[in-house]
């Protein structure tokens, strides 16, 4: 498969020439609220205020076209005439749906963007409980993302009761949207971390990269079991602990298989993608924690340029090919076990 490790370690030769350019440089941090979650923003640069306060507007703006939990955006009027008429939408609205339907594709329906009615019965977001077999069973019949009819400026969702949710996919494209706005603003160096979906800019104004931890599942926030080197990548985690509730002593996650509509029981707790755009990185991460170890690895080495760590529930972890010698597990993580690979 293709040269992950080799790149990255050029890219460290890269950053250690780039070292100084930055230097006496104090970024801008700023923490906001937005999309429903933490948006944190490290900037090296002149023009960083603006920069990080366009970020904010363009998100929240995003927030608004995407959301399908407020009425009035375009995702939420797309539901609304599922099955009645087509809906016109703007730029962003189109492209994540159609990269939705892409990674659809892709995965052969572990990502699918359909499931809106069945997140909305399990409740993860208010008020969650275990539906019944019958109701589920109901509902997977409107989850076919083949439904899904888009054209030049508008889509439309064939039947009445199909709604679409981007919760696995937008928050990667708004990580992307915010490193392009950081570029219009000519910034060589930045992080952004949107709810657990980092991207960054370049190296470090030191000229070393940035290093990202991969959250320990088992463990309270911010406990790594891991930390990976990134410039100008993307890292995104889809895990069983990011969402969940517990009933009767059983975990339900936010993450379904669109075969079951049940939380996906892969065998992964975690599943990890580094990749140069977030979107892509967002997608494939929620996919392959439903296809699981064997199919997920596969997927993630038949796509140039996207590396993996998943972790499985019996505490394995395994990193794809391009992340061997790259990916270093911590010591305190003792109850883990590294793998390279399947
Ligand atoms: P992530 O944290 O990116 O893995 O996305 C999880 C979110 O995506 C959930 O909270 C749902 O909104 C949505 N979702 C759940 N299951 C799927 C799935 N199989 N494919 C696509 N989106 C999903
Ligand atoms: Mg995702």
């Amino acid at each position: 498969m293709k040269i992950g490790k080799l790149h990255i370690l050029n890219v460290l030769a890269l950053s250690i020439m780039l070292a100084g350019c930055f230097a006496n440089n104090a970024p801008l941090e700023k923490e906001s609220f937005v999309m429903g979650t933490v948006l944190s923003q490290k900037i090296y640069g002149k023009s960083a205020k603006e920069a990080s306060l366009e970020v904010e507007s363009k998100l929240r703006s995003l927030e608004n076209d995407m959301t399908v939990r407020k009425p009035g955006g375009e995702i939420y009027n797309l539901n609304l005439n599922a099955g009645v008429e087509s809906v016109k939408l703007g730029f962003d609205s189109l492209h994540v749906l159609r990269e939705a339907v892409r990674y659809s594709q892709i995965s052969e329906g572990a990502f699918n963007p359909v499931l809106g009615p069945l997140i909305e019965l399990w409740g993860f977001a208010e008020h969650p409980g275990v539906p019944g077999k019958r109701e589920i069973d109901k509902l997977l019949d409107l989850a076919d993302y083949r439904d899904i009819v888009i054209q030049e400026d508008w889509a439309k969702l064939r039947r009445k009761g199909q709604r679409v949710d981007l919760g696995g996919i937008v928050k990667g494209y708004a990580a992307d949207v915010a490193v392009g706005i950081y570029r219009s603003y000519g910034i060589k160096s930045a992080f952004v971390n949107l709810g657990g979906n980092v991207a960054v800019i370049g190296d470090k104004p030191d000229g070393k990269p940035w290093i990202i931890g991969i959250q320990n599942p088992r463990d309270i926030h911010g406990r790594y079991i891991g930390t990976v080197p990134v410039k100008d990548a993307s890292v995104v985690t889809s895990g069983d602990y990011q969402r969940y509730f517990e009933d009767d002593g059983k975990r339900y996650h936010h993450i379904l298989d669109p075969r079951t509509g049940y939380p996906a029981q892969s065998g992964l707790i975690s599943t990890t993608i580094v990749t140069e755009s977030s979107i892509k990185a967002d997608a494939l991460s929620t996919a392959v924690f439903v296809m699981g170890l064997d199919k997920g690895m596969e997927l993630v080495e038949s796509i140039y340029g996207v590396e993996a760590i998943f972790i499985t529930n019996d505490y394995r972890v395994f990193v794809s090919e391009g992340l061997k010698g790259v990916f270093k597990m911590n010591t305190g993580a003792e109850r883990y076990k590294y793998h390279e690979k399947r």
